[in-house]
């Protein structure tokens, strides 16, 4: 089984993946609407606002939890170094 590399989030059907391409390393909640891989800064907002709505997170502490969740990603080494 695959793990998203933009979310981490594990994808076990096509239905999870980008498209429902299984080639694809990133899921459907990575992905724009024409299929490619968000950018870092689009899923940094979607991390937050999902964590504000979701968690009731304030609005930085959404951001920071949603940069310290991507850091550990693959997708997003190079924002990193
Ligand atoms: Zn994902």
């Amino acid at each position: 089984m695959k793990i998203c590399i933009a979310c981490g989030m594990p994808m076990k059907d096509a239905a999870d993946y980008a498209m429902g391409d299984m080639t694809k390393e990133y899921c459907r909640f990575c992905a724009r609407p024409d299929g490619t891989m968000q950018s870092f800064s689009e899923k940094k907002m979607g991390l937050t606002r999902f964590l504000v709505e979701t968690q009731g997170f304030d609005e930085e502490a959404a951001v920071q939890a949603a940069v310290a969740m991507m850091r550990k990603l693959p997708a997003w080494e190079a924002n990193f170094s």
